[in-house]
Protein backbone atom coordinates (compact mmCIF):
# COMPACT_ATOMS: atom_id res chain seq x y z
CA UNK A 1 0.00 0.00 0.00
CA UNK A 2 1.10 3.34 -1.33
CA UNK A 3 1.56 6.05 1.33
CA UNK A 4 0.43 9.55 0.75
CA UNK A 5 3.05 11.77 -0.98
CA UNK A 6 5.17 14.29 1.58
CA UNK A 7 3.20 17.30 0.74
CA UNK A 8 -0.02 16.08 1.50
CA UNK A 9 0.75 16.12 5.68
CA UNK A 10 1.60 18.33 8.30
CA UNK A 11 4.85 19.01 8.90
CA UNK A 12 5.80 18.42 13.14
CA UNK A 13 7.95 20.50 14.44
CA UNK A 14 11.36 19.26 14.89
CA UNK A 15 11.97 20.10 18.42
CA UNK A 16 9.75 17.60 18.83
CA UNK A 17 12.05 15.07 17.54
CA UNK A 18 14.99 13.26 19.34
CA UNK A 19 18.38 15.16 18.73
CA UNK A 20 22.14 14.60 19.49
CA UNK A 21 21.72 11.01 19.03
CA UNK A 22 24.69 10.63 17.27
CA UNK A 23 28.20 9.24 19.65
CA UNK A 24 31.49 8.88 17.98
CA UNK A 25 32.52 5.14 18.74
CA UNK A 26 35.98 4.06 19.39
CA UNK A 27 38.07 3.68 16.33
CA UNK A 28 36.10 6.10 14.06
CA UNK A 29 32.51 6.25 12.65
CA UNK A 30 29.47 7.01 14.66
CA UNK A 31 26.51 4.99 15.83
CA UNK A 32 23.05 5.74 16.67
CA UNK A 33 22.99 4.99 20.60
CA UNK A 34 20.36 3.05 22.22
CA UNK A 35 18.57 2.80 18.37
CA UNK A 36 15.55 0.20 18.75
CA UNK A 37 17.20 -2.75 21.27
CA UNK A 38 20.27 -3.39 22.25
CA UNK A 39 20.40 -6.37 19.54
CA UNK A 40 20.30 -2.83 16.69
CA UNK A 41 24.06 -1.77 15.45
CA UNK A 42 23.15 2.05 13.28
CA UNK A 43 25.60 4.66 12.50
CA UNK A 44 28.09 6.00 9.93
CA UNK A 45 31.36 6.64 9.21
CA UNK A 46 32.91 10.36 8.62
CA UNK A 47 35.56 11.85 6.67
CA UNK A 48 38.28 9.87 8.34
CA UNK A 49 37.19 6.80 8.66
CA UNK A 50 38.09 4.17 6.35
CA UNK A 51 34.72 2.32 5.37
CA UNK A 52 36.17 -1.51 4.81
CA UNK A 53 38.07 -0.77 8.34
CA UNK A 54 34.78 0.07 10.08
CA UNK A 55 33.23 -2.70 8.30
CA UNK A 56 35.81 -5.35 9.32
CA UNK A 57 35.29 -4.30 12.88
CA UNK A 58 31.32 -4.53 12.58
CA UNK A 59 30.98 -7.32 11.09
CA UNK A 60 34.46 -9.15 11.09
CA UNK A 61 33.21 -12.10 8.78
CA UNK A 62 30.50 -9.90 6.85
CA UNK A 63 28.10 -10.26 4.70
CA UNK A 64 27.97 -6.69 4.15
CA UNK A 65 25.14 -6.18 1.46
CA UNK A 66 24.28 -2.86 -0.05
CA UNK A 67 22.23 -1.34 -2.31
CA UNK A 68 22.57 -0.24 -5.83
CA UNK A 69 21.11 2.94 -5.51
CA UNK A 70 19.53 4.54 -8.93
CA UNK A 71 17.34 7.20 -7.32
CA UNK A 72 14.71 4.92 -7.50
CA UNK A 73 11.58 3.60 -5.14
CA UNK A 74 12.27 -0.17 -4.67
CA UNK A 75 12.64 -1.76 -1.93
CA UNK A 76 14.50 -5.36 -2.09
CA UNK A 77 14.30 -7.92 0.67
CA UNK A 78 17.47 -9.82 1.85
CA UNK A 79 16.37 -13.56 2.80
CA UNK A 80 19.88 -14.94 2.28
CA UNK A 81 22.89 -12.52 2.04
CA UNK A 82 26.80 -12.83 1.06
CA UNK A 83 28.66 -9.52 0.68
CA UNK A 84 27.19 -8.09 -2.28
CA UNK A 85 25.50 -5.43 -4.29
CA UNK A 86 21.75 -5.56 -4.86
CA UNK A 87 20.98 -3.99 -8.47
CA UNK A 88 18.48 -1.76 -9.06
CA UNK A 89 16.67 -0.97 -5.27
CA UNK A 90 17.75 2.02 -3.04
CA UNK A 91 16.56 0.51 0.57
CA UNK A 92 17.03 -3.06 2.01
CA UNK A 93 15.44 -4.76 5.00
CA UNK A 94 16.03 -8.25 6.40
CA UNK A 95 15.52 -10.01 9.81
CA UNK A 96 18.51 -12.09 9.83
CA UNK A 97 21.11 -11.82 12.27
CA UNK A 98 24.78 -10.13 11.05
CA UNK A 99 24.08 -9.39 8.07
CA UNK A 100 25.35 -5.29 7.85
CA UNK A 101 22.91 -3.37 5.25
CA UNK A 102 24.77 -0.72 3.79
CA UNK A 103 24.52 2.90 1.88
CA UNK A 104 26.80 5.14 0.47
CA UNK A 105 25.94 9.16 0.34
CA UNK A 106 27.28 12.29 0.35
CA UNK A 107 24.06 14.70 0.81
CA UNK A 108 21.40 12.21 -0.13
CA UNK A 109 19.45 11.09 3.10
CA UNK A 110 20.68 7.48 4.91
CA UNK A 111 17.60 6.45 6.70
CA UNK A 112 17.97 3.61 9.17
CA UNK A 113 15.01 1.29 10.16
CA UNK A 114 14.25 -0.74 12.93
CA UNK A 115 11.42 -3.02 14.04
CA UNK A 116 13.19 -3.78 17.28
CA UNK A 117 9.66 -6.30 18.22
CA UNK A 118 10.00 -8.45 15.34
CA UNK A 119 14.01 -8.20 14.93
CA UNK A 120 13.56 -6.46 11.50
CA UNK A 121 16.57 -3.89 10.46
CA UNK A 122 15.85 -1.74 7.21
CA UNK A 123 17.83 1.23 5.16
CA UNK A 124 17.47 4.02 2.36
CA UNK A 125 18.94 6.20 0.29
CA UNK A 126 16.60 9.17 -0.49
CA UNK A 127 17.51 11.94 -2.33
CA UNK A 128 15.01 14.26 -4.26
CA UNK A 129 14.04 11.70 -6.21
CA UNK A 130 14.03 8.68 -4.51
CA UNK A 131 11.94 10.71 -1.85
CA UNK A 132 9.75 11.89 -4.99
CA UNK A 133 9.30 8.46 -5.80
CA UNK A 134 7.75 7.99 -2.16
CA UNK A 135 10.55 5.39 -1.18
CA UNK A 136 10.54 6.46 2.68
CA UNK A 137 7.09 5.10 2.81
CA UNK A 138 7.63 2.40 0.28
CA UNK A 139 9.79 0.82 2.94
CA UNK A 140 7.33 1.00 6.10
CA UNK A 141 4.60 -0.29 3.62
CA UNK A 142 7.93 -3.20 3.13
CA UNK A 143 7.96 -3.62 7.18
CA UNK A 144 4.17 -4.23 7.00
CA UNK A 145 3.90 -6.92 4.28
CA UNK A 146 7.12 -8.79 4.46
CA UNK A 147 7.22 -9.01 8.49
CA UNK A 148 3.85 -7.82 9.93
CA UNK A 149 5.27 -4.62 10.93
CA UNK A 150 3.32 -1.58 12.79
CA UNK A 151 4.32 1.86 11.93
CA UNK A 152 3.88 2.98 15.22
CA UNK A 153 6.68 0.52 16.86
CA UNK A 154 9.15 0.94 14.17
CA UNK A 155 12.38 3.28 15.17
CA UNK A 156 13.50 5.93 12.35
CA UNK A 157 16.82 7.29 12.12
CA UNK A 158 18.13 10.03 9.17
CA UNK A 159 21.45 10.09 9.41
CA UNK A 160 23.84 13.33 7.91
CA UNK A 161 22.34 15.27 4.90
CA UNK A 162 22.56 18.16 3.58
CA UNK A 163 19.87 20.66 4.99
CA UNK A 164 17.89 23.49 3.81
CA UNK A 165 20.54 25.60 5.04
CA UNK A 166 22.51 25.00 1.96
CA UNK A 167 20.42 22.66 -0.67
CA UNK A 168 19.74 25.41 -3.42
CA UNK A 169 17.75 23.65 -6.04
CA UNK A 170 16.30 25.08 -9.29
CA UNK A 171 12.38 26.12 -9.59
CA UNK A 172 11.56 22.80 -11.39
CA UNK A 173 12.89 20.74 -8.70
CA UNK A 174 11.48 23.74 -5.94
CA UNK A 175 8.21 23.27 -7.14
CA UNK A 176 7.36 19.39 -6.63
CA UNK A 177 8.21 20.01 -3.38
CA UNK A 178 5.61 22.09 -2.35
CA UNK A 179 5.93 23.96 1.06
CA UNK A 180 9.11 21.88 1.55
CA UNK A 181 11.14 24.55 -0.68
CA UNK A 182 11.62 27.98 -0.44
CA UNK A 183 12.69 31.10 -2.45
CA UNK A 184 12.13 33.24 -5.64
CA UNK A 185 12.72 33.12 -8.99
CA UNK A 186 15.93 31.41 -9.85
CA UNK A 187 16.84 30.89 -6.14
CA UNK A 188 15.40 28.15 -4.08
CA UNK A 189 15.93 25.86 -0.75
CA UNK A 190 14.38 22.38 -0.55
CA UNK A 191 13.88 20.82 2.98
CA UNK A 192 14.35 16.78 2.33
CA UNK A 193 14.98 16.23 5.43
CA UNK A 194 11.20 18.15 6.51
CA UNK A 195 9.68 15.95 3.19
CA UNK A 196 10.85 12.76 4.32
CA UNK A 197 9.88 13.66 8.45
CA UNK A 198 6.19 13.99 7.00
CA UNK A 199 6.12 11.42 4.28
CA UNK A 200 7.57 9.18 7.38
CA UNK A 201 4.91 10.77 9.77
CA UNK A 202 1.83 10.03 7.65
CA UNK A 203 2.72 6.43 7.34
CA UNK A 204 2.51 6.63 11.22
CA UNK A 205 5.60 6.74 12.53
CA UNK A 206 5.77 8.09 16.14
CA UNK A 207 8.10 11.66 16.27
CA UNK A 208 9.58 10.40 19.35
CA UNK A 209 10.86 7.30 17.10
CA UNK A 210 12.07 9.45 14.86
CA UNK A 211 15.73 10.15 15.21
CA UNK A 212 17.47 13.32 13.76
CA UNK A 213 21.39 13.30 13.51
CA UNK A 214 21.17 17.09 12.52
CA UNK A 215 24.05 16.75 10.75
CA UNK A 216 24.13 19.55 7.33
CA UNK A 217 27.04 17.21 5.14
CA UNK A 218 27.54 20.92 3.38
CA UNK A 219 27.87 22.97 6.56
CA UNK A 220 30.54 20.59 8.50
CA UNK A 221 32.76 20.58 5.91
CA UNK A 222 35.49 18.79 8.24
CA UNK A 223 33.35 15.57 9.21
CA UNK A 224 30.95 14.82 6.57
CA UNK A 225 31.66 14.34 2.48
CA UNK A 226 29.50 16.62 0.17
CA UNK A 227 28.59 16.56 -3.06
CA UNK A 228 27.48 19.88 -3.27
CA UNK A 229 30.28 21.37 -1.81
CA UNK A 230 33.14 18.91 -2.49
CA UNK A 231 32.51 17.81 -6.25
CA UNK A 232 31.80 14.15 -7.63
CA UNK A 233 35.40 13.61 -6.97
CA UNK A 234 34.45 13.90 -2.79
CA UNK A 235 34.01 10.05 -0.79
CA UNK A 236 31.00 8.47 0.73
CA UNK A 237 29.52 8.12 3.55
CA UNK A 238 28.68 4.81 4.36
CA UNK A 239 25.91 4.39 6.88
CA UNK A 240 25.31 0.87 8.10
CA UNK A 241 22.48 -1.13 10.13
CA UNK A 242 22.67 -4.75 11.34
CA UNK A 243 21.08 -6.92 13.97
CA UNK A 244 23.09 -8.55 16.26
CA UNK A 245 23.74 -12.44 15.91
CA UNK A 246 22.43 -13.62 19.35
CA UNK A 247 20.39 -11.48 22.06
CA UNK A 248 22.55 -9.58 24.43
CA UNK A 249 24.81 -8.71 21.63
CA UNK A 250 25.81 -4.97 22.02
CA UNK A 251 24.60 -2.90 19.23
CA UNK A 252 27.60 -0.86 20.23
CA UNK A 253 30.33 -1.71 17.76
CA UNK A 254 33.16 -0.24 19.69
CA UNK A 255 32.81 -3.19 21.75
CA UNK A 256 33.36 -5.39 19.38
CA UNK A 257 36.90 -6.94 18.57
CA UNK A 258 39.06 -5.02 16.34
CA UNK A 259 39.56 -4.64 12.87
CA UNK A 260 41.09 -7.39 10.98
CA UNK A 261 44.13 -6.36 9.27
CA UNK A 262 44.33 -4.71 5.69
CA UNK A 263 45.48 -0.84 5.60
CA UNK A 264 42.76 1.78 4.11
CA UNK A 265 42.11 0.95 0.44
CA UNK A 266 40.98 3.70 -1.97
CA UNK A 267 37.17 3.47 -2.98
CA UNK A 268 38.02 2.01 -6.50
CA UNK A 269 39.88 -1.02 -5.18
CA UNK A 270 37.30 -1.74 -2.67
CA UNK A 271 34.42 -1.39 -5.11
CA UNK A 272 36.81 -3.64 -7.71
CA UNK A 273 36.29 -6.61 -4.68
CA UNK A 274 33.24 -6.45 -4.64
CA UNK A 275 30.71 -8.74 -6.28
CA UNK A 276 26.69 -8.81 -7.30
CA UNK A 277 25.48 -10.76 -3.96
CA UNK A 278 23.84 -14.38 -3.70
CA UNK A 279 21.04 -13.17 -2.35
CA UNK A 280 17.24 -13.95 -3.03
CA UNK A 281 15.17 -10.92 -2.92
CA UNK A 282 11.67 -9.68 -3.45
CA UNK A 283 10.87 -6.07 -4.41
CA UNK A 284 7.68 -5.59 -2.25
CA UNK A 285 6.86 -2.30 -3.64
CA UNK A 286 8.76 -1.87 -7.17
CA UNK A 287 7.38 1.35 -8.74
CA UNK A 288 5.28 0.32 -12.09
ZN1 LIG B 1 24.00 23.29 5.84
Amino acid sequence: MMCGAPRVSPLPPLERLSRGSLAPIRGGGWAFRAFGSCRVAAGVSDRRTEPAALLARLVPEGPWVEAEQVHGGSVAVIERAQTGIVPGCDALLTRLPGVALLVRTADCLPILFADPRRDVVGIAHAGWRGLLAGLPGRVVSAFRHAYGSRPDELRVAIGPAIRSCCYEVGADVAARFGRFAQGSGARWRCDLIGAAVAELRTCGIRPERLLDSGACTACEGGRWFSLRRDGPATGRLVSYIMLGRATGVTGDPSTRAPAVAGGPRSPRAERGTRREAGFRRRHVTRRS
